[in-house]
C-alpha cells in the first residue's frame, strides 16, 4: 500500500466504523420516553420509587455516571450554590470498589490491592470532579432535596442502579434497552436540544473530545435552526 493511500484509508475506516458501531445516542430517550419512565419510577413499590427517580432524574437531566450516582453523598451538595459537586475522591470499600481494586491489581504489579482501595472510590477520570448545577428545572431540584432529607449517601449498590433503571423501564413498556449509560446520552441530548453551546456541554459530560458535544449538538439540529432564523428573521 503506497503512502498516498493512507488519509483515504483512514478515512475509509473510520467511515465505516461510524456506520456500523452502535453508538449511544442512538438509545436516546426522547422527551416523550423520559416523562414516562419518570412516572413508572412512582408505580414501584417504596423506597425503590424514589431511588428509580433519583437516579433517571440525575443521570438523564445531569448525566451523571452509575458509579457516581451509587457513591453520591448529600455533603456534595452546596444548597446556596445550588450546585452537587463530584469530587476527586471518596473514601470508599463497597463491593464494587473491592471488585474493582482487585481487578485493577491484576493489571498493575505495583500496587497492592489494599493501596488500590483506599484511592477508591474516585470518578472515571480526574477531570470527571466537577461542578454540576441541580437548579436547572423545579422537578430536579425537589428530587435532590429530597434525597438529603432522606439520606447521607445513596444507599444502594452500583449493580442496584442498573436494576431500578430496567424496573422503571419495563414498568413503562418502553421500547428498546434502557441503562444508565443510555440516560447519561438523553442528558447529553436533552442540553443539546435546549440550545447549550459545545464547551459548557462537554464540561458538565466530561468529555474528553470536544467532537462528541458537537456531534450531539449537530444531530440536535437547534443550533443549526437559531443561526439560520437570526439570519433570516431580521
Ligand atoms: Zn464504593
Amino acid at each position: 500500500m503506497s503512502h498516498h493511500n493512507q488519509p483515504a484509508t483512514e478515512w475509509a475506516d473510520r467511515h465505516r466504523r461510524a456506520l456500523t458501531t452502535r453508538h449511544t445516542h442512538e438509545d436516546v430517550l426522547t422527551d416523550r420516553e423520559f416523562e414516562l419512565l419518570l412516572e413508572a419510577c412512582s408505580t414501584l413499590t417504596e423506597p425503590h420509587d424514589f431511588e428509580a427517580r433519583f437516579i433517571c432524574l440525575i443521570a438523564g437531566r445531569l448525566g451523571l455516571q452509575a458509579g457516581e450516582i451509587a457513591h453520591f453523598q448529600t455533603a456534595w451538595v452546596n444548597w446556596n450554590r445550588r450546585t452537587s459537586r463530584i469530587p476527586q475522591h471518596e473514601p470508599c470499600r463497597c463491593g464494587y470498589c473491592k471488585r474493582q481494586a482487585r481487578q485493577e491489581a491484576t493489571h498493575n504489579d505495583d500496587l497492592s490491592v489494599e493501596d488500590i482501595v483506599a484511592s477508591r472510590w474516585h470518578p472515571k477520570t480526574v477531570a470527571s470532579a466537577r461542578l454540576i448545577p441541580f437548579d436547572l428545572s423545579l422537578r430536579l431540584e425537589l428530587c435532590v432535596e429530597c434525597f438529603a432529607n432522606r439520606y447521607d449517601a445513596f444507599p444502594r449498590s452500583r449493580s442496584t442502579i442498573n436494576r431500578r433503571v430496567q424496573a422503571a423501564a419495563s414498568a413503562a413498556d418502553l421500547p428498546g434497552h434502557v441503562y444508565p449509560h443510555c440516560l447519561r446520552a438523553t442528558a447529553a441530548s436533552y442540553h443539546a436540544y435546549k440550545g447549550v453551546a459545545p464547551v459548557p456541554l462537554q464540561a458538565l459530560m466530561v468529555w474528553s473530545d470536544l467532537a462528541t458535544a458537537q456531534k450531539y449538538i449537530r444531530i440536535s439540529g437547534t443550533a443549526t435552526a437559531d443561526a439560520l432564523r437570526r439570519v433570516h428573521h431580521r
